[in-house]
């Protein structure tokens, strides 16, 4: 399998990669770097400063353990109610945030719910948090108090394997702490942004750039980074057609994303009410209702299909719109209790492949967020407040969200 990380051996063999957005991750950064400077987008990149390191000696709320408040899920049954508990005292790496806004994502409701596995309750879900560092821990190199910053679906890490090395901390060959329902290295169980505060250490936290608000920011850290990472790692650029399964908070991230990055879209949705939106976002062809529709016109014209759906559905018609030895690629996931199911002939018929991706690593998703800076890419967002957290998850089971609902911690 191709290394999607070694990059600088590409650009170093591959002198054409220049040319366009479809080139390696190093020179990607560096095309948005003097895109960024020529823009004037000031603190957009390289945002470790020596100034920064003197900063860091500020410390506005002391050590911790800080007194938290957040929504928690107490069964499988009933809706969210309040929790107070507390986020460790500060070590050396840790940073502490004050949490401003989360996103809600379909995976909070498949945790709350059960759908995937046995929780243990009390839990706190949210991993689309935005917020602002309170105070740092006393070898904190990366951020300083009133920086603004983003923390994904990951806390921690084992920082030493090879998928670790390779900055793909998702796929840890130890185990990814996770942002909540997760034991974490201290053997507690990590509680997640639904809530006012939260403690992090400082190589899991994503630095939110200055033209991103921080409402915008929570979705890009688990919708946008889980469509950013399989654009890139199946290469994803001008001239490639691109198919969107699903048009929720995942898919309507999918189709901005593509789209800047130059490919050309095809939304495939069960909501014949989402075809405006798809099109707004920048889709060039709605296939609406798949399972009924006639699909013989768009018949091997796809590159790459990534299927956001977070619900069993059917596969094999679709695999029939891909081109000869394209991916499928799967980032929406329904409940365990309803595997999918899929013919050997959709595979075979074309030599296609079927994948999965789960999110992204840090590095990637510092690159994704920079992206959206550069492209000027914001999720379609509702803000609600704590309480409403339920009614959202209702409505996102319905279909009803358009496309993002993020929490906003009133103080
Ligand atoms: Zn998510
Ligand atoms: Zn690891």
């Amino acid at each position: 399998m191709k290394n999607q990380l070694n990059d600088k051996e590409q650009v170093e063999n591959n002198p054409k990669s220049h040319e366009g957005y479809d080139i390696s991750r190093r020179n990607f950064i560096v095309t948005s770097a003097v895109a960024a400077v020529g823009a004037g987008a000031a603190g957009l990149l390289g945002p470790f400063s020596a100034q920064a390191a003197e900063t860091n000696a500020t410390k506005i709320l002391g050590q911790g353990p800080y007194p938290t408040e957040g929504m928690a899920v107490y069964s499988a049954t009933e809706p969210l109610k309040p929790l107070k508990f507390e986020r460790r005292a500060l070590g050396p790496k840790d940073v502490a945030i004050k949490l401003h806004y989360c996103g809600i994502c379909h995976s909070d409701i498949h945790h709350g719910h059960e759908d995937w596995r046995k929780e243990t309750f009390p839990l706190v879900p949210g991993h689309e948090l935005a917020g602002v560092v309170a105070a740092i821990g006393s070898s904190v190199s990366k951020f300083k108090v009133g920086d603004r910053v983003g923390v994904g679906c990951m806390v921690n890490s084992c920082h030493h394997c090879s998928m670790c090395d390779m900055g793909m901390e998702q796929y840890c060959e130890n185990g990814a702490v996770f942002t909540y329902g997760s034991k974490d290295r201290d053997g507690t169980m990590t509680q997640g942004g639904y809530s006012t505060f939260n403690v992090v250490d400082e190589d899991f936290i994503i630095r939110v750039p200055d033209s991103v608000d921080l409402a915008d920011a929570g979705p890009m850290m688990c919708a946008g980074i889980t469509v950013y990472s399989p654009f890139r790692r199946w290469s994803i650029g001008p001239g490639k057609k691109v198919g969107v399964v699903g048009l929720g908070g995942l898919g309507h991230m999918a189709v901005k994303i593509a789209t800047a990055m130059g490919a050309e879209v095809t939304v495939i949705t069960t909501s014949p009410n989402k075809v405006a939106d798809a099109r707004k976002f920048g889709a060039i062809e709605v296939i609406v209702n798949p399972d009924s529709a006639d699909l013989s016109k768009y018949k091997r014209s796809l590159d790459f299909i990534i299927d956001t759906a977070p619900y069993k559905h059917k596969l094999d018609k679709l695999f029939t719109l891909l081109k000869q030895e394209a991916t499928f690629c799967m980032v929406g996931v329904g409940k365990v209790s309803e595997p999918y199911e899929i013919g050997p002939f959709a595979l075979l018929a074309s030599r296609n492949s079927y994948a999965g991706s789960q999110i992204g690593g840090i590095r990637e998703t510092q690159e994704l967020i920079d992206f959206c800076a550069l492209h000027k890419i914001r999720p379609e967002i509702i803000k609600i407040s704590m309480s409403e957290i339920s009614d959202a998850w209702d409505k996102v089971v319905e279909k009803k969200a358009r496309y993002r609902y993020v929490i906003e911690m009133k103080a």
